[in-house]
């Protein structure tokens, strides 16, 4: 048995939904404004479905619309980015999103090119990055902004501190790395080719595992006390799912993790919905 805080991203977003996001969209009603998601999801891939289910039923839980726009595999790129545009111009859509992956036919860079950036509620077009690097008020990228929702959230400083980040996609490490420096943390960032990644964690206060490749990360790698926060997510061949970290090593020496699944998943689902009320408000 240990003393190790579990950081659950279930509750907290349970908890902010509640507290902070049901009274905005409820002050947005007396204005006569509903907040609108369009997802729009190509194919019939299973795990996408599944992300696309959650968004829905969190929208719900919040009192706003959230629409699924289905398209066959076979969709041209044209069409998708006439829908995109379409979107662009309805003032009854707030936010819109487009399922990853995408058939190979359909530039993904094509694509965040056409979303208007007061509409990217994933914070994924060029202008959005652009201004989280800045450090501007923008629409952030979920999974990089739900991760700093919840260290803060479970009472944890970033102020300071030493952030590893391991892993730097555009989707996770780049950003997540960013925005801990704007909160003033003093950031490493690590890769595949980075060298002796063990003497880069051990100063760390604060973990951010990224990379992709299950039970990456164990416990003996792990500073005593530290904050882990697992951002992987995999299916064993058991059928569970597990993180980017050794769960049952890391939760030996850790000041505080947080599990998968029930940790940054539900806090991405969270920012997107958050990014989607933010973007109501301001038009
Ligand atoms: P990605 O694009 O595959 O990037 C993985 C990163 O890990 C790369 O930067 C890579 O370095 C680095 N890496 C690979 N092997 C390494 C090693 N041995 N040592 C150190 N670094 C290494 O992955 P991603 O999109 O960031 O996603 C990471 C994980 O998070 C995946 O499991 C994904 O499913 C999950 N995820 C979860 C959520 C959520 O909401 N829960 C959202 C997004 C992603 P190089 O750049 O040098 O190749």
């Amino acid at each position: 048995m240990t003393n190790t805080q579990i950081i659950s991203g279930k509750d907290i977003a349970t908890h902010l939904l509640e507290t902070k996001l049901v009274p905005r969209v409820n002050t947005l009603k007396e204005k006569g404004i509903t907040p609108k998601l369009v997802v729009i999801l190509v194919g019939d891939h299973p795990a996408s479905a599944s992300y696309v289910r959650q968004k829905e039923k969190f929208a719900d839980k919040c009192g706003i619309i959230a629409e699924t726009w289905r398209y066959e595999a076979e969709v041209t790129e044209k069409k998708i980015l006439e829908e995109i545009e379409r979107i662009n111009k309805d003032k009854e859509i707030h936010g819109v999103i487009v399922q990853l992956p995408l058939p190979d036919h359909i530039s993904i860079q094509k694509v965040l090119n056409t979303i208007h950036p007061s509409k990217d509620v994933d914070g994924f077009t060029p202008n959005n990055i652009g201004e989280l690097f800045l450090g501007e008020p923008t629409l952030q990228c979920c999974t990089p902004k739900g991760i700093i929702t919840m260290i803060k959230e479970s009472g944890h400083e970033l102020s300071g501190k030493n952030v590893t980040v391991i892993g730097r996609s555009n989707i996770v490490g780049k950003p997540v790395a960013m925005l801990a420096l704007n909160e003033s943390a003093t950031v490493t960032i690590c890769h595949s080719r980075t060298k002796n990644l063990n003497e880069h964690l051990e100063k760390s206060d604060i973990i951010i595992v990224a990379v992709g490749i299950p039970e990456f990360l164990k416990g003996d790698q792990i500073p005593a006390g530290a904050v882990v926060i697992d951002v992987g997510i995999h299916r064993k061949d058991d059928g569970k799912l597990c993180g980017d970290v050794e769960f049952e090593s890391a939760v030996e020496v850790a000041g505080a993790i947080s599990p998968v699944p029930g940790g940054v998943g539900p806090m991405t689902v969270y920012s997107l919905i958050e990014n989607t009320i933010e973007s109501a408000e301001r038009n």
